[in-house]
């Protein structure tokens, strides 16, 4: 094992602060990465102050995590000291289900072990994630970063943007599709970058007008404000697909309006409390979804990376040093980063 620096909190209700926690030496199969920078998605500030079920403490949050391998197992082949990798929201799932065979270990039946807060099956206690020096995760789940694809940027790839093309994929985004995109925050501004890139209509559904020129911006065709009654109605039967990344509970039935025969609503984000009844009458006579997703499977993840290498997608971020989390999570809360915080790791060293 060996001393590793992080950033924890130490229960729901203090701050993150200085850390130190035990990495497993490299097994078999196993990778060692020395982790340079790590993105902050809303899960983290969740599960770091204690607002979800299970949260344990202390609790290093982090899995949008990227890197530079330092040490392999003796049975890895596929990565080497030195290259560019990064480690997602999962780092483990059973293998064997069918879930897993099918390459979606984002649905084991075992449920995936995830980059922290999961069950540490090496060291025993529950799994650390990102906001941390190094990482040590099995060769299975480790995913490699393009070339082209600079490090920083391309961290919350492996959350949000997985978040977003998992489902614009599965539910055929692509030319001549109409796809919505419900709220322009991390998650959102990834969907429109890569409906764009998968060749759809995109329309960024928002209800904030100052984010209209931002939406244009990051590829999106139209902007629909949605507290405007007249542009939904005028919008209503004309989408295929709609790629929800509002996590506040709100009244579905508006969007899903939107949609026109054999459309589906796809949620991504998980309401603290319950959503108002669905419009059934509605979805029934039109055949309609509405449907959930979460991440990816580790080889669609790297399909999406190679995507976005193709297609020069990066998420916008901003970089902040580590001692300022406690900060940007309390700006996350405001709506208030453009698009994504990326800690930079080398300032885990002085903070
Ligand atoms: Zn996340
Ligand atoms: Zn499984």
């Amino acid at each position: 094992m060996t001393s590793t620096r992080a950033y924890a909190s130490q229960s729901a209700t203090t701050p993150l602060g200085p850390h130190t926690i035990e990495r497993r030496e490299p097994g078999p199969h196993d990778v060692k990465i020395d982790i340079l920078y790590c993105g902050v998605c809303h899960s983290d500030l969740h599960m770091a102050r204690g607002e979800w079920h299970g949260a344990k403490f202390p609790c290093v949050p982090g899995h949008e995590i990227v890197g530079t391998v330092v040490a392999v197992g003796s049975h890895v082949r596929e990565f080497q000291p030195g290259d560019r990798v990064g480690v997602g929201c999962m780092v483990d799932s059973c293998g064997e289900c069918e879930s897993c065979k099918a390459g979606n270990e984002q649905y084991c039946y075992a449920g995936n072990t995830g980059t922290y807060n999961s069950h540490d099956k090496h060291l025993g206690g529950h799994t650390f994630g990102g906001y941390s020096a190094s990482i040590t995760v099995d060769e299975g789940f480790v995913l490699n970063i393009p070339d082209n694809l600079p490090l920083d940027a391309a961290a919350p790839l492996l959350c949000a943007g997985i978040t977003l093309y998992s489902p614009l994929k599965h539910w055929h985004a692509g030319p001549g599709k109409k796809v919505g995109i419900i709220g322009l925050g991390g998650l959102g501004h990834m969907g429109v970058k890569i409906a764009r890139a998968l060749g759809a209509h995109v329309v960024m559904l928002t209800t904030s007008p100052e984010k209209a020129a931002d939406a244009q911006k990051l590829g999106a065709h139209e902007v629909i404000l949605s507290t405007d009654a007249a542009q939904m109605k005028a919008a209503e039967k004309t989408f295929d697909l709609l790629m929800n990344t509002v996590s506040a509970s709100h009244d579905l039935n508006a969007y899903t309006r939107l949609l026109n025969f054999d459309g589906a609503h796809v949620l991504l984000g998980i309401p603290p409390t319950p959503y108002p009844p669905l419009d059934v009458g509605r979805m029934i006579g039109n055949r309609l979804t509405v449907a959930a997703s979460t991440i990816g499977g580790i080889r669609e993840t790297q399909e999406m990376l190679d995507f976005c290498a193709a297609h020069h997608i990066v998420s916008d971020i901003e970089t902040i040093r580590m001692d300022q989390v406690n900060d940007a999570y309390e700006r996350m809360l405001k709506g208030d980063v453009k698009y994504r915080f990326v800690i930079d790791m080398a300032t885990l060293k002085g903070a």
